[in-house]
């Protein structure tokens, strides 16, 4: 057996866990009931449990180890730096090398004129920055009327009270007086469930064009900014449709309000350029970053704003900052992954090797009896699972209830791969070879076979 890194057998790690730990996004009552994976060690793409069985991580984590698990450089880094400077801020006419040389670096990796990063140490800290930020810049320009952030339905900001306001999960907003005022949301281009009798270049038009009318029905001038993810992750990996982004963008420039590109998942490499803005020829005013941008290995986000956004809140006092700002071992982390993804041309093989690949192994499943679109950018791939694909019929039961049971199986099949509603998704290591690719695909399609079974045999392949 492999080694178990702990001293306790694992029912009694779960039954501390369930006795002690409040998870996340969980109903805590029937987990407890369950039990909760333990989770001990992890290398390359593979996670390790509690009772030394390996599982295949096609979620990286929560879409952020990119470079893969067991990178000693960063622990090493992590350790050199501790000892050198283990903490200190940049509130008070002082800065330190780390996030000196981090803040150079996004400056050089950024599009455009997205030269400065202020910093937050998750992505939702780093876009309740972004709220603050786009209010007082158009507030310094002399229009502190101009206030509402536009965002869409079933995008994920985060989890603090104004990246859940952003964000337009219906389930979080219907918990804790959320959203905050101020957030409007239009709808999403996710032409499966919602496109109807349209056509998928018509329908994405049709949902761009819902930003315009938007911006007419509230008055530009009470409109900062417009704050959307490239490509929605948490929202099921919805892919929009071609004609979408270039009217975005379009509408965006005639009516001058400020494009937030959230990168917190697409960014460093997830969609086969560094940024999803680059992939998709965006041009945002501000981009959101975190999970990437140190793989996960320790908390570090930031907002990487333009020039002339930077200069006009450098006008004034910005009365906005956090403890944890710049960190020197968070910065100092990041800069070793970047260092990594940049000298082993991780993006560059995902691209051009390793993405095309898994695209042509991820259509496939298209094939499968109870899969309808299968949809890929980079290394970020979602499947709609539905018992009619060409009438794209949603489950007559109750949402989720199928796209659960395919987690379950997988999980049993030792694979995460996490479910949306009735939408697979998957967003692997960026490191992940051919072979694992292979593995995946295998442990995938037996998880879905059983799930087909077992959907059959319930009664649940019936259209709404
Ligand atoms: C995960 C995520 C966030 C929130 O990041 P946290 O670090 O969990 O606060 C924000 N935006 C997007 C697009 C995300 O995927």
């Amino acid at each position: 057996m492999s080694q178990i890194t702990n001293h306790m057998p694992t029912a009694e790690l779960q039954r501390l866990d369930a006795a002690h730990h409040m998870h996340p996004f969980t109903a805590g009552n029937a987990l407890g009931q369950k039990g909760a994976r333990v989770i001990t060690r992890a290398d390359g793409v593979f996670l390790t449990d509690s009772e030394g069985v390996e599982i295949l991580d096609a979620m990286a984590g929560l879409w952020c180890v990119n470079i893969g698990y067991g990178r000693d450089e960063l622990a090493e880094v992590a350790a050199r730096q501790m000892k050198e400077l283990p903490y200190y801020n940049a509130f008070f006419q002082t800065t330190h090398v780390p996030a000196i040389a981090l803040s150079a670096k996004l400056a050089e990796l950024a599009p455009g004129n997205l030269n400065h990063v202020f910093y937050g140490s998750s992505g939702s800290e780093a876009n309740d920055t972004n709220i603050r930020l786009v209010r007082q810049y158009w507030a310094a320009l002399g229009k502190p009327e101009k206030q509402v952030i536009i965002s869409r339905k079933n995008a994920y900001h985060g989890s603090t009270m104004g990246g859940g306001s952003l964000g337009g999960m219906g389930g979080m907003h219907a918990q804790g007086g959320l959203p905050i005022p101020g957030i409007e949301h239009i709808n999403q281009p996710d032409w499966w469930s919602e496109g109807g009798d349209m056509s998928p270049e018509e329908f994405g038009l049709a949902r761009a064009r819902e930003l315009e009318e938007k911006i007419e029905e509230l008055g530009v001038d009470k409109v900062a900014a417009f704050i959307a993810e490239p490509v929605q992750g948490a929202g099921g990996v919805i892919v929009a449709p071609d004609s979408y982004w270039p009217e975005v963008q379009r509408i965006c420039d005639k009516y001058g309000i400020l494009l937030i590109a959230d990168e917190v998942i697409c960014g460093f490499g997830r969609t086969g350029n560094w940024f999803g803005s680059q992939t998709l020829n965006l041009r945002p005013d501000i981009m959101t970053m975190a999970k990437g941008l140190s793989s996960g290995y320790i908390p570090i986000a930031g907002s990487m704003v333009s020039d002339e956004i930077a200069e006009v809140i450098g006008r004034d006092e910005f009365n906005h900052g956090y403890t944890y700002h710049g960190h020197p071992v968070a910065a100092a982390v990041a800069l070793e992954n970047i260092r990594i993804l940049e000298e082993e041309r991780i993006i560059e093989k995902v691209r051009e090797k390793t993405a095309p690949y898994l695209a042509k192994r991820w259509a496939e499943l298209a094939d499968h009896p109870l899969v309808g679109e299968a949809k890929i950018v980079g290394m970020m791939g979602s499947i709609a699972m539905t018992p009619d694909k060409a009438a794209r019929a949603a489950f007559a039961g109750e949402a989720g209830e199928v796209g659960l049971i395919c987690r379950e199986r997988c999980f049993a099949n030792n694979l995460v791969m996490r479910h949306v509603g009735d939408r697979m998704i998957i967003s692997p290591p960026l490191v992940i070879t051919e072979a694992e690719i292979d593995l995946l695909m295998s442990r995938a399609g037996k998880a879905l076979d059983e799930t087909y079974d077992r959907v059959k045999s319930e009664g649940l392949l019936k259209a709404a």
